[in-house]
C-alpha cells in the first residue's frame, strides 16, 4: 500500500482511505518550540469529528505554549499530511494506525503564534507577498547504535566504512528498511549512503516547498527512529555522539521560485547566481549568529562545529570548498540553482529553522545587503589575519554565544514573533545555566589528580 501524503487530499478522501486500509487509531501531531514532536491519540471513530471541530488540548503543558490564559488549544489536521504508520501495524495489514500533522489554534480560530508550524507559514506567506515561493532540501545524518538491556549505547551496530556494500551488511539492511518504509509513507528518497563515521548515514529526500519539507523532517526522525527501534537498535539525532569523529549535521539546500522560475539562477553570472540569490545569501550571512540559536540549538550542538570535520566554524560562502557555512553547489539545470547551508544540525526544529533561515534572506533581499566574494581557500587553514583582511567572522562557539546573537537580532526575532523569542531564550538559557553547573569526564580526567 502506497501512501501519498505529497498530494492534495481533502477529509473526504482521508477518511474514504482510512476506512481503506483499516486505520483503528489516528496520531494527531504538532512539535513544540523544542522540535519534539507531540501527539494526540484518537480511535478512527472520532476522525470526521477532528476534521469539523478540531481536537481541544491543554496547551499550558507543552514547552513553549505556556501563558495560562491561553491554556484550551484546539488541534486542526491537515488532511495533506495524512500517512498510515508502516512500524505501527499487524504483519497482516490491519489495525493500522494513521497520522496526521495539525495547526494549533486559539480559542477564537486564530492561529497560535508560538505554534512553530504557524511561525513557518507566515514567513513563507511573506515570501509570497514578495513574489517568491520557498523550497528546501535537507540531508540529515543520524548515528545508529547497539542497544545493551534496553538502553542505547555508544557502540556503533556497524563496523562498515564509507563504502561498505556487501550483502549482509547490518547496516545496508537497516537503511533499506528505513528507506522502505518512507517510500511508503510517500517520500521521494534521492540517495542514500554510509556516512564518514562508523553507523553514521545520510538519507535525502527530494526538496519540497517549506511547509513539506519541515514535516517530512519531524516524520523522518520519528520514522528513523522507530525502524532501528524494530531492529534493537537506536538511531540519534545527536549532533555529536562521539568526541573525536564527525557529528551529523543537516545540511540545508535552499532556493526561491518566482513564476515557476528559479529566482536564484542567472546563466550570465559567474557561479550562476542571481541578483536576488545574492541578496539571501548576504541576509543568511548576517543573520548567521542568531540563526544559530535555531538551527543548532542544543548544548551538544556546539561540539559539532568545531575545526576538522566538515562542520562549518566561519561565516563565509564558497563555490567550492566544504569548510565553508554556505556553499553554492554547481548546478546542473537552471531549476537546481541552490545555495546550501551547511551549519544546521539535525537536533533543530525544522519549522523554525527554516522559518529562521527564510527570514534572513528575505531580509537580504529587502536591503539589497551585497554578498561578500566568495571563499576558495580551505578556511580552516586561514590565518586569523586573512581571516581578519577577508571580514570572516565566526559562528557563536556556544549555546550561550548563541542565545546573545538572538538576543540582538532583531528581525530573526521578529521571525519567530514575541511569545517564540521569549520562551525558547528561557528554556536555552536553562539548559545552559545546567550544563555550565555540571563536571565532565574531561575535567576529572585532567585536573583530578594533577591538584
Ligand atoms: N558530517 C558533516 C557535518 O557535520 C558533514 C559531512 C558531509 O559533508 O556530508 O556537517
Ligand atoms: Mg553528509
Amino acid at each position: 500500500m502506497v501512501n501519498d501524503n505529497m498530494s492534495d487530499l481533502d477529509k473526504e478522501s482521508v477518511l474514504d482511505r482510512a476506512r481503506e486500509a483499516d486505520v483503528k487509531f489516528v496520531r494527531l501531531q504538532f512539535t513544540d518550540i523544542l522540535g519534539i514532536v507531540k501527539n494526540v491519540a484518537i480511535p478512527i471513530t472520532q476522525l470526521e469529528k477532528a476534521f469539523d471541530e478540531g481536537i481541544w488540548f491543554d496547551g499550558s503543558s507543552i514547552e513553549g505554549f505556556v501563558r495560562i490564559q491561553e491554556s484550551d488549544m484546539r488541534l486542526e489536521p491537515d488532511p495533506d499530511t495524512y500517512a498510515v504508520l508502516p512500524w505501527r501495524g499487524t504483519e497482516d495489514g490491519s489495525n493500522n494506525t494513521a497520522r496526521l500533522i495539525c495547526d494549533v489554534k486559539t480559542t477564537n480560530g486564530d492561529a497560535f503564534e508560538a505554534d512553530p508550524r504557524n511561525v513557518l507559514k507566515t514567513t513563507i506567506q511573506k515570501a509570497q507577498d514578495m513574489g517568491f515561493d520557498f523550497f528546501a532540501g535537507p540531508e540529515p545524518e543520524f548515528f545508529v547504535f547497539e542497544k545493551e538491556d534496553g538502553q542505547a549505547t555508544l557502540k556503533a551496530h556497524d563496523a562498515g566504512g564509507y563504502f561498505d556494500q556487501a550483502p549482509k551488511d547490518l547496516a545496508s539492511n537497516l537503511r533499506r528498511d528505513i528507506i522502505l518504509t518512507l517510500e511508503e509513507i510517500g517520500f521521494e528518497i534521492e540517495a542514500s549512503h554510509h556516512e564518514v563515521a562508523e553507523g553514521q548515514h545520510e538519507i535525502d529526500f527530494k526538496y519540497a516547498d517549506g511547509i513539506t519539507t519541515a514535516d517530512n523532517i519531524a516524520t523522518f526522525r520519528s520514522a528513523v527512529r522507530a525502524v532501528a527501534e524494530l531492529n534493537d537498535l537506536h538511531a540519534t539525532f545527536m549532533p555529536k555522539p562521539i568526541t573525536g569523529i564527525n557529528g551529523s549535521g543537516m545540511h540545508v539546500h535552499l532556493s526561491l521560485f518566482q513564476d515557476g522560475e528559479n529566482a536564484f539562477h542567472d546563466p550570465g553570472d559567474e557561479y550562476n547566481l542571481s541578483k536576488t540569490g545574492y541578496h539571501f545569501l548576504a541576509g543568511v550571512l548576517e543573520h548567521a549568529p542568531a540563526i544559530t540559536a535555531i538551527t543548532n540549538p542544543i548544548v551538544n550542538s556546539y561540539k559539532r562545529l568545531v575545526p576538522g570535520y566538515e562542520a562549518p566554524i566561519y561565516i563565509a560562502w564558497s563555490n567550492l570548498n566544504r569548510s565553508a557555512l554556505i556553499r553554492k553547489p554547481a548546478a546542473r539545470a537552471p531549476e537546481s540553482t541552490r545555495i546550501e547551508l551547511r551549519s544546521p544540525d539535525p537536533s533543530c526544529n525544522p519549522y523554525l529553522a527554516l522559518a529562521a533561515i527564510l527570514g534572513a534572506g528575505l531580509d537580504g533581499i529587502e536591503r539589497e545587503l551585497e554578498a561578500p566574494d566568495p571563499v576558495s581557500e580551505n578556511i580552516y587553514q586561514l590565518t586569523k589575519e586573512k581571516r581578519k583582511e577577508y571580514g570572516i567572522e565566526t559562528l557563536p562557539g556556544n549555546l550561550k554565544q548563541a542565545i546573545d546573537a538572538l538576543k540582538q537580532d532583531k528581525v530573526i526575532q521578529d521571525v519567530l514573533g514575541e511569545l517564540v523569542t521569549s520562551k525558547f531564550i528561557e528554556a536555552k538559557t536553562r539548559e545552559w545555566d545546567e550544563y555550565k553547573g555540571q563536571v565532565s569526564d574531561w575535567e576529572i580526567d585532567r585536573y583530578l589528580e594533577k591538584f
